[in-house]
């Protein structure tokens, strides 16, 4: 049990995203063996938002959970579904013996008509994650947001509806990724006033090239402290350069976080394990 897992010790884990293509499989399978190898507490495997690729985040899941015997963590969104898709997807899920889901809203996209957006069943992740609780045997985990969720008026109104993922039975939340540990050490005790009391992963994602930056921000509305616009700056045209400063700066991220006490750290892996190696050996060395 992972809830287990995360009381008894500091937990490292990882974050993929399926192949976009079907020829792509047998080299996303050679990529999480060698994130296996690592071996993390478990990896979580995102979802596209709409649903329609729901197979292709089992499938990955499944190969993390059956062959690799690391507990898998299937990202699963709401925006535009029914209950009955939650249903099927969690079936499908326990079927092949993936037993915890990270439940979120999603965004819509862009392509989905107006007439499966209005007629979604779930408004929010904690109202799915309600209907998970009371309909299914899944094992839930919630997102977070240390510098707020870009919707939310305030912190304040977005910790009340992070609680409300607490109460509707998340065992623990992972982080949007973040590159100045003070929002994360200001958001914990914000999360601790308002009683949010289960385990919080921190998400960090290294940055290992210039352009990566630009999208990573626009997805995630995540600040860029001074420290990593100059890394930018300084090594931006050189490819290697970029990649050593980025992963660095991760580094030197998560060790900051382990000094002040953060005990679970989560890493966008961008199905980069060469890359996850270097950061795991400079850390739990
Ligand atoms: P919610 O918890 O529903 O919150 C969304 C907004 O609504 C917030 O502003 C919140 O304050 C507000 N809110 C919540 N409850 C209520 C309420 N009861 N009343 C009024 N307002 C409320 N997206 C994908 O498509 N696929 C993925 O695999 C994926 N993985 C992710 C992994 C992590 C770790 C994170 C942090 C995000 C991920 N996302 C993914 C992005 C996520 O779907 C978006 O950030 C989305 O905008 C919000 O999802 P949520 O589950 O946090 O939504």
């Amino acid at each position: 049990m992972l809830q287990n897992v995360f009381e008894q010790k500091n937990t490292l884990s990882f974050e993929i995203f399926p192949p976009k293509k079907d020829g792509e499989f047998e080299s996303a399978f050679r990529v999480l063996d060698s994130l296996g190898n690592l071996k993390p507490d478990f990896i979580s495997v995102t979802y596209g938002a709409g649903g329609s690729r729901s197979g292709k985040t089992i499938e990955i899941a499944s190969y993390i959970q059956n062959k690799l015997k690391i507990n898998a963590m299937a990202h699963i969104t709401c925006v535009g579904s029914k209950k009955e898709d939650i249903l099927r997807v969690s079936a499908a899920l326990r079927e092949h013996n993936v037993n915890y889901v990270l439940a979120l809203r999603g965004d819509r996209p862009r392509e989905m008509s107006d007439e499966q957006f209005d007629s979604r069943d779930f408004a929010h992740a904690s109202d799915m994650m309600r209907f998970l609780k009371e309909n299914t045997q899944l094992h839930m985990a919630g997102a977070c947001y240390p510098e707020k969720h870009f919707e939310a008026f305030s912190m304040e109104s977005d910790l009340n509806h992070l609680l409300k993922k607490q109460e509707a039975g998340a065992e623990f939340l992972v982080s949007q990724l973040f590159f100045d540990n003070d929002y994360y050490y200001s958001f914990l005790e914000k999360a601790d006033k308002k009683g949010i009391t289960i385990p919080i992963s921190a998400g960090i994602m290294p940055i290992t090239t210039a352009n990566q930056l630009g999208t990573t921000v626009s997805l995630s509305g995540s600040s860029v402290p001074k420290a990593l616009a100059d890394l930018i700056a300084r090594y931006g045209d050189s490819r290697e350069d970029m990649r050593k400063a980025g992963i660095d700066y991760a580094i030197r991220q998560i060790r900051d976080l382990q000094e002040n006490g953060v005990k679970h750290i989560h890493i966008y892996t961008m199905n980069k394990p060469k890359m996850a190696g270097e950061i795991v050996s400079a850390i739990y060395r």
